[in-house]
């Protein structure tokens, strides 16, 4: 609704900015260096709401000690015009200093959804991303966020976290949006040397034969799993990190398929890791 994007950093700048936005209100999180997975979402958000915020944040708390918080690839400059185009009312970009000031110590933690998976593998993380998306909540105060499915633990988490703690907003959950050759779109695809771009297809190519097993009726899950496992170790470059076949809702393990399912994995592709999933029904 304001006629021309708008960009601020401090929380008083985004308050005030705020205050003229017609609702609906959508946000779309995001950590910068846009792929069109993150335009889809904002078109989404577009589509749905009067006013769309955006935000670019490396959330520091979200990383652990030995990940890619350092060299996480940053283009603001190109950010900005992509929202603009995209037509975005506000951007926030808060520092860290904005996020967690000196002497910060207030955390939000969601108990077991964030044990199994991403969880066990990246400790601490999940308590960052419930902590910042909250406190994205609280200053942005949208009607409707907007999150990305490429993230579906993150997906689950953040909507046990609006429920438990009654935020008054609709958590929306977009498709996965990927590159023509299947692999889905991130940032940390730019982390790829081009061998290993080639052998990323491995993802999408072990959960579509896991899929395609299930639609001709393979409901037992072990053998879901064994089917990823077995087109990922016929791919030198890939090293399966896990390979899950949950429950959607709950993230327990299952041995048969019968409701709606998560086929969910992650894979190290040299120094990068990716993650990718499907839903089955
Ligand atoms: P990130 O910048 O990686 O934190 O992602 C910001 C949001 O975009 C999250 O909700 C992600 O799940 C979502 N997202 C990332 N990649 C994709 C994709 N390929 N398709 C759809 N949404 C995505």
């Amino acid at each position: 609704m304001t006629e021309s994007m708008i960009i601020v950093t401090t929380l008083e700048e985004l308050f005030y900015a705020r205050r003229f936005l017609d609702a609906p209100v959508g946000l779309v999180p995001t950590m910068g260096y846009l792929h069109d997975g993150h335009i889809s979402l904002v078109e989404q958000a577009k589509r749905e709401c009067k006013s769309v915020i955006a935000t670019i944040f490396v959330n520091p708390t979200q990383f652990g000690p030995n990940e890619d918080l350092d060299k996480y690839p940053r283009s603001l400059e190109r950010d900005l015009k992509l929202l603009e185009a995209a037509g975005v009312d506000i951007v926030w970009t808060p520092t860290a200093e904005v996020m967690y000031p000196a002497g910060y110590q207030t955390w939000v933690e969601v108990e077991n959804l964030t044990k199994p998976l991403e969880g066990s593998m990246r400790p601490g993380h999940f308590r960052g991303v419930t902590t910042v998306v909250s406190k994205l909540f609280n200053a942005t105060r949208p009607d409707k966020a907007y999150f990305g499915q490429k993230d579906a633990q993150q997906a689950a988490v953040i909507r046990q976290m609006t429920h438990d703690l009654s935020y008054p907003i609709e958590i929306v959950i977009c498709p996965i949006l990927r590159e023509g050759d299947g692999l889905a779109m991130s940032s940390r695809n730019s982390y790829l040397s081009p061998e290993e771009r080639q052998s990323a297809t491995v993802l999408y190519r072990a959960l579509t034969a896991a899929k395609t097993a299930f639609a001709g009726g393979e409901k037992n899950a072990e053998k879901l799993r064994q089917i990823v496992k077995d087109v990922v170790a016929a791919e030198p470059k890939a090293q399966l990190q896990y390979i899950s076949c949950a429950d959607y809702d709950t993230l327990a393990e299952l041995e048969t398929v019968s409701g709606k399912a998560l086929l969910s994995m992650a894979v190290f592709m040299g120094k990068t890791r990716l993650i990718d999933n499907f839903i089955l029904e």
